[in-house]
Protein backbone atom coordinates (compact mmCIF):
# COMPACT_ATOMS: atom_id res chain seq x y z
CA UNK A 1 0.00 0.00 0.00
CA UNK A 2 1.39 3.51 -0.25
CA UNK A 3 1.06 6.34 1.76
CA UNK A 4 2.05 9.46 0.93
CA UNK A 5 5.11 10.22 3.67
CA UNK A 6 3.86 12.00 6.47
CA UNK A 7 5.73 14.45 9.03
CA UNK A 8 3.86 14.57 12.79
CA UNK A 9 3.87 17.09 14.97
CA UNK A 10 4.67 16.17 18.06
CA UNK A 11 3.16 17.60 21.69
CA UNK A 12 0.23 19.37 20.16
CA UNK A 13 -0.71 22.09 23.47
CA UNK A 14 -4.89 22.18 22.42
CA UNK A 15 -6.76 24.73 24.24
CA UNK A 16 -7.98 24.30 27.71
CA UNK A 17 -10.89 21.86 27.81
CA UNK A 18 -13.49 22.66 30.12
CA UNK A 19 -13.78 19.38 31.46
CA UNK A 20 -16.30 19.50 33.96
CA UNK A 21 -19.19 18.68 30.93
CA UNK A 22 -20.05 15.68 31.11
CA UNK A 23 -19.00 13.39 28.26
CA UNK A 24 -22.27 10.71 26.61
CA UNK A 25 -22.51 7.93 27.69
CA UNK A 26 -22.10 5.13 25.61
CA UNK A 27 -22.03 1.51 25.44
CA UNK A 28 -20.80 -1.00 23.47
CA UNK A 29 -23.93 -3.73 22.39
CA UNK A 30 -22.10 -5.73 19.72
CA UNK A 31 -18.32 -6.60 18.62
CA UNK A 32 -17.48 -8.53 15.35
CA UNK A 33 -14.45 -9.90 13.75
CA UNK A 34 -14.49 -8.56 10.45
CA UNK A 35 -11.73 -10.30 7.93
CA UNK A 36 -11.03 -7.64 5.15
CA UNK A 37 -9.98 -7.77 1.68
CA UNK A 38 -7.03 -5.67 1.90
CA UNK A 39 -5.26 -6.04 5.50
CA UNK A 40 -5.37 -7.05 8.52
CA UNK A 41 -8.80 -8.23 10.44
CA UNK A 42 -10.66 -5.39 12.54
CA UNK A 43 -13.41 -5.77 15.27
CA UNK A 44 -16.33 -3.70 14.79
CA UNK A 45 -17.69 -2.46 17.88
CA UNK A 46 -21.06 -0.85 17.81
CA UNK A 47 -22.25 1.59 20.36
CA UNK A 48 -25.30 2.63 21.51
CA UNK A 49 -25.47 6.56 23.59
CA UNK A 50 -27.14 8.31 26.16
CA UNK A 51 -27.58 11.55 23.50
CA UNK A 52 -29.04 10.21 20.45
CA UNK A 53 -30.77 7.09 18.91
CA UNK A 54 -27.92 6.30 15.87
CA UNK A 55 -25.45 3.43 15.80
CA UNK A 56 -21.84 5.11 15.71
CA UNK A 57 -19.12 2.48 15.61
CA UNK A 58 -15.32 1.81 16.22
CA UNK A 59 -13.69 0.23 13.79
CA UNK A 60 -10.87 -1.52 15.85
CA UNK A 61 -7.22 -2.78 14.38
CA UNK A 62 -5.99 -4.93 17.04
CA UNK A 63 -8.03 -7.56 19.04
CA UNK A 64 -6.34 -6.37 22.10
CA UNK A 65 -8.32 -3.28 22.08
CA UNK A 66 -11.65 -3.63 23.91
CA UNK A 67 -14.70 -2.05 24.92
CA UNK A 68 -15.22 -2.08 28.42
CA UNK A 69 -18.63 -1.32 28.32
CA UNK A 70 -18.91 -4.50 26.21
CA UNK A 71 -16.85 -6.91 29.11
CA UNK A 72 -19.67 -5.44 31.72
CA UNK A 73 -22.18 -8.26 32.55
CA UNK A 74 -25.44 -7.18 31.14
CA UNK A 75 -28.05 -9.17 33.09
CA UNK A 76 -27.14 -11.22 36.15
CA UNK A 77 -27.72 -14.49 34.79
CA UNK A 78 -25.68 -13.93 31.22
CA UNK A 79 -24.55 -17.31 29.85
CA UNK A 80 -20.69 -17.85 28.13
CA UNK A 81 -22.59 -17.93 25.07
CA UNK A 82 -24.33 -14.93 25.46
CA UNK A 83 -20.88 -13.21 26.20
CA UNK A 84 -19.80 -14.63 23.05
CA UNK A 85 -22.76 -13.99 20.96
CA UNK A 86 -22.15 -10.12 22.06
CA UNK A 87 -18.52 -10.44 21.22
CA UNK A 88 -17.54 -9.83 24.91
CA UNK A 89 -14.59 -12.78 24.44
CA UNK A 90 -11.14 -12.08 24.20
CA UNK A 91 -8.75 -13.80 21.52
CA UNK A 92 -10.99 -15.21 18.60
CA UNK A 93 -14.17 -17.43 18.37
CA UNK A 94 -14.01 -21.20 16.85
CA UNK A 95 -16.47 -23.57 16.03
CA UNK A 96 -17.46 -25.91 19.86
CA UNK A 97 -15.95 -22.84 22.06
CA UNK A 98 -17.62 -22.94 24.95
CA UNK A 99 -16.08 -20.32 27.44
CA UNK A 100 -15.84 -16.63 26.34
CA UNK A 101 -14.11 -15.61 29.78
CA UNK A 102 -10.83 -17.27 29.00
CA UNK A 103 -7.95 -16.41 26.69
CA UNK A 104 -6.66 -19.22 24.63
CA UNK A 105 -3.32 -19.40 21.96
CA UNK A 106 -5.13 -18.51 18.74
CA UNK A 107 -2.70 -21.25 17.02
CA UNK A 108 -2.32 -24.28 19.35
CA UNK A 109 -5.71 -23.15 21.32
CA UNK A 110 -3.46 -23.79 24.51
CA UNK A 111 -5.03 -21.75 27.89
CA UNK A 112 -3.22 -18.78 28.49
CA UNK A 113 -5.60 -17.61 30.92
CA UNK A 114 -8.66 -17.73 32.76
CA UNK A 115 -10.38 -14.42 32.56
CA UNK A 116 -11.52 -12.10 35.34
CA UNK A 117 -13.69 -9.14 34.56
CA UNK A 118 -14.82 -6.09 37.25
CA UNK A 119 -18.20 -6.41 36.76
CA UNK A 120 -18.54 -2.32 37.30
CA UNK A 121 -15.94 -1.17 34.87
CA UNK A 122 -15.75 -4.09 32.38
CA UNK A 123 -11.94 -4.07 33.02
CA UNK A 124 -9.98 -6.63 32.66
CA UNK A 125 -8.15 -8.41 35.41
CA UNK A 126 -6.00 -11.06 35.69
CA UNK A 127 -6.60 -13.67 38.35
CA UNK A 128 -3.99 -12.05 40.74
CA UNK A 129 -5.46 -8.75 39.86
CA UNK A 130 -2.52 -7.29 38.48
CA UNK A 131 -2.35 -5.87 34.90
CA UNK A 132 -2.74 -8.57 32.80
CA UNK A 133 -0.57 -8.90 29.05
CA UNK A 134 -3.83 -9.70 26.74
CA UNK A 135 -5.25 -6.06 26.96
CA UNK A 136 -3.53 -3.04 25.03
CA UNK A 137 -1.86 -0.68 27.66
CA UNK A 138 -3.93 2.50 27.76
CA UNK A 139 -0.81 4.72 27.90
CA UNK A 140 0.59 3.41 25.02
CA UNK A 141 -0.52 6.02 22.30
CA UNK A 142 -2.50 4.92 19.74
CA UNK A 143 -3.10 6.23 16.25
CA UNK A 144 -6.81 7.37 15.55
CA UNK A 145 -9.23 8.72 12.98
CA UNK A 146 -12.13 9.92 13.95
CA UNK A 147 -14.16 9.92 10.82
CA UNK A 148 -17.87 11.53 10.07
CA UNK A 149 -20.20 9.77 7.82
CA UNK A 150 -19.62 10.52 4.32
CA UNK A 151 -22.55 8.43 1.85
CA UNK A 152 -21.91 10.35 -1.12
CA UNK A 153 -17.83 10.16 -0.87
CA UNK A 154 -18.14 6.73 0.78
CA UNK A 155 -20.98 5.29 -1.45
CA UNK A 156 -21.85 7.02 -3.88
CA UNK A 157 -18.42 7.68 -5.76
CA UNK A 158 -18.36 11.76 -5.24
CA UNK A 159 -15.82 14.04 -6.31
CA UNK A 160 -17.19 16.67 -4.13
CA UNK A 161 -15.09 16.12 -1.31
CA UNK A 162 -12.24 13.81 -0.04
CA UNK A 163 -13.62 11.59 2.76
CA UNK A 164 -14.06 8.10 0.91
CA UNK A 165 -10.19 9.00 0.21
CA UNK A 166 -9.66 9.76 3.83
CA UNK A 167 -11.33 6.64 4.82
CA UNK A 168 -9.37 4.22 3.23
CA UNK A 169 -6.37 5.76 3.89
CA UNK A 170 -6.62 5.93 7.28
CA UNK A 171 -7.48 2.47 7.22
CA UNK A 172 -4.20 2.23 5.32
CA UNK A 173 -2.24 3.67 7.44
CA UNK A 174 -3.17 2.14 10.69
CA UNK A 175 -3.07 -1.65 9.03
CA UNK A 176 0.70 -0.13 8.64
CA UNK A 177 0.92 0.37 12.40
CA UNK A 178 3.13 -2.40 14.05
CA UNK A 179 4.87 -3.82 11.67
CA UNK A 180 1.55 -4.82 9.43
CA UNK A 181 -0.39 -6.10 11.82
CA UNK A 182 -2.50 -3.15 12.17
CA UNK A 183 -3.18 -1.26 15.32
CA UNK A 184 -5.38 1.56 16.05
CA UNK A 185 -8.94 2.57 15.90
CA UNK A 186 -11.08 4.77 13.70
CA UNK A 187 -14.12 5.75 15.15
CA UNK A 188 -17.42 6.43 12.36
CA UNK A 189 -19.51 8.47 13.78
CA UNK A 190 -23.27 8.89 12.17
CA UNK A 191 -23.17 13.08 11.29
CA UNK A 192 -23.66 13.01 7.90
CA UNK A 193 -22.88 16.23 6.03
CA UNK A 194 -21.11 18.27 8.73
CA UNK A 195 -24.07 17.17 11.02
CA UNK A 196 -26.71 18.35 9.02
CA UNK A 197 -27.96 15.25 7.95
CA UNK A 198 -27.93 14.22 3.77
CA UNK A 199 -31.13 15.82 3.01
CA UNK A 200 -30.11 19.12 4.04
CA UNK A 201 -26.52 18.27 2.36
CA UNK A 202 -27.69 17.74 -0.71
CA UNK A 203 -29.54 21.36 -0.76
CA UNK A 204 -25.85 22.42 0.42
CA UNK A 205 -24.87 20.75 -2.84
CA UNK A 206 -27.33 22.55 -5.25
CA UNK A 207 -26.49 25.97 -3.67
CA UNK A 208 -22.77 25.35 -4.15
CA UNK A 209 -23.82 24.63 -7.85
CA UNK A 210 -25.63 27.75 -7.81
CA UNK A 211 -22.25 29.57 -6.92
CA UNK A 212 -21.36 29.48 -3.04
CA UNK A 213 -18.51 27.59 -1.33
CA UNK A 214 -19.60 25.01 0.92
CA UNK A 215 -19.56 27.05 4.41
CA UNK A 216 -21.86 29.73 2.51
CA UNK A 217 -24.19 26.94 1.53
CA UNK A 218 -24.62 26.03 5.07
CA UNK A 219 -25.38 29.37 6.50
CA UNK A 220 -28.03 30.15 3.47
CA UNK A 221 -29.86 26.97 5.00
CA UNK A 222 -29.27 28.23 7.97
CA UNK A 223 -27.15 25.78 9.35
CA UNK A 224 -23.40 25.95 11.30
CA UNK A 225 -20.67 25.78 9.07
CA UNK A 226 -19.10 22.82 10.46
CA UNK A 227 -22.13 21.19 13.27
CA UNK A 228 -20.30 18.43 14.11
CA UNK A 229 -19.52 17.12 17.53
CA UNK A 230 -17.20 14.73 18.72
CA UNK A 231 -17.78 14.22 22.13
CA UNK A 232 -19.31 10.95 21.60
CA UNK A 233 -15.92 10.14 19.81
CA UNK A 234 -14.35 11.02 22.84
CA UNK A 235 -16.53 8.59 25.39
CA UNK A 236 -15.39 6.06 22.60
CA UNK A 237 -11.97 6.46 23.03
CA UNK A 238 -12.03 6.21 26.56
CA UNK A 239 -14.25 2.95 26.55
CA UNK A 240 -11.97 1.92 24.78
CA UNK A 241 -9.57 2.24 26.94
CA UNK A 242 -7.23 4.61 24.78
CA UNK A 243 -5.56 7.83 26.51
CA UNK A 244 -2.49 9.21 24.56
CA UNK A 245 -4.19 9.73 21.17
CA UNK A 246 -1.86 10.05 17.62
CA UNK A 247 -4.94 11.54 15.43
CA UNK A 248 -4.97 11.16 11.73
CA UNK A 249 -6.75 15.29 11.28
CA UNK A 250 -6.03 18.42 9.31
CA UNK A 251 -8.54 19.60 11.39
CA UNK A 252 -7.78 22.08 14.41
CA UNK A 253 -11.35 22.30 15.91
CA UNK A 254 -11.55 18.34 15.97
CA UNK A 255 -7.69 18.32 17.67
CA UNK A 256 -9.08 20.82 20.18
CA UNK A 257 -12.02 18.93 20.95
CA UNK A 258 -10.76 15.53 20.93
CA UNK A 259 -7.99 17.04 23.96
CA UNK A 260 -9.95 15.84 26.74
CA UNK A 261 -7.68 15.92 30.28
CA UNK A 262 -7.43 14.05 32.04
CA UNK A 263 -9.09 11.24 30.26
CA UNK A 264 -7.78 11.76 26.47
CA UNK A 265 -4.28 13.59 25.48
CA UNK A 266 -3.49 14.36 21.88
CA UNK A 267 0.02 13.62 21.37
CA UNK A 268 0.84 13.85 18.04
CA UNK A 269 -1.31 14.91 15.07
CA UNK A 270 -0.73 12.76 11.96
CA UNK A 271 -1.70 14.96 8.65
CA UNK A 272 -4.00 13.59 6.03
CA UNK A 273 -2.61 15.01 2.78
CA UNK A 274 -5.00 15.00 -0.55
CA UNK A 275 -3.05 12.44 -2.72
CA UNK A 276 -4.19 13.88 -5.70
CA UNK A 277 -1.61 17.02 -4.41
CA UNK A 278 1.34 14.38 -5.02
CA UNK A 279 0.43 12.33 -7.26
CA UNK A 280 -1.49 13.36 -10.61
CA UNK A 281 -2.94 9.69 -11.53
CA UNK A 282 -4.51 9.01 -8.28
CA UNK A 283 -6.66 10.88 -5.64
CA UNK A 284 -10.07 13.40 -6.48
CA UNK A 285 -9.20 15.18 -8.97
CA UNK A 286 -12.35 17.71 -9.66
CA UNK A 287 -12.77 21.33 -9.54
CA UNK A 288 -15.89 20.95 -6.65
CA UNK A 289 -13.15 18.74 -4.81
CA UNK A 290 -10.22 21.64 -5.34
CA UNK A 291 -13.15 24.01 -3.99
CA UNK A 292 -13.71 21.74 -1.03
CA UNK A 293 -10.06 21.96 -0.19
CA UNK A 294 -9.65 25.73 -1.06
CA UNK A 295 -12.52 26.23 1.44
CA UNK A 296 -11.34 24.28 4.15
CA UNK A 297 -7.94 25.77 4.01
CA UNK A 298 -9.14 29.15 3.97
CA UNK A 299 -12.28 29.51 5.69
CA UNK A 300 -12.29 26.73 8.40
CA UNK A 301 -8.06 26.92 9.26
CA UNK A 302 -7.28 23.33 8.45
CA UNK A 303 -3.67 22.57 8.49
CA UNK A 304 -3.01 22.03 4.84
CA UNK A 305 -0.46 23.80 3.62
CA UNK A 306 0.60 22.84 0.73
CA UNK A 307 -2.06 23.29 -2.17
CA UNK A 308 -0.81 22.37 -5.39
CA UNK A 309 -2.64 23.64 -8.44
CA UNK A 310 -5.91 25.01 -6.46
CA UNK A 311 -8.34 25.95 -8.92
CA UNK A 312 -9.13 29.65 -8.63
CA UNK A 313 -12.26 30.53 -7.44
CA UNK A 314 -14.44 31.87 -9.84
ZN1 LIG B 1 -17.59 13.91 2.16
Amino acid sequence: MTITPIKPENHINAATTDTNNKLPIVDCVARARIPTTNGPEIFLHLYKNNQDDKEHLAIVFGEDIRSRSLFKRKTPDESQKDRMIRGAYCGKLYPGRNIADEYRDPKTNELLEKLYFDKESGELLSPSNTTNTTTWDSQNPTVVRIHSECYTGETAWSARCDCGEQFDRAGEYITNVNGGNGHGVIVYLRQEGRGIGLSEKLKAYNLQDLGADTVQANLLLKHPADARDFSIGISILVDLGIHNVKLLTNNPDKINQVEYPPLLHVVQRIPMIPLSWTNSEKGVHSKEVDGYLRTKIVKMGHLLNEPIKLHEPK
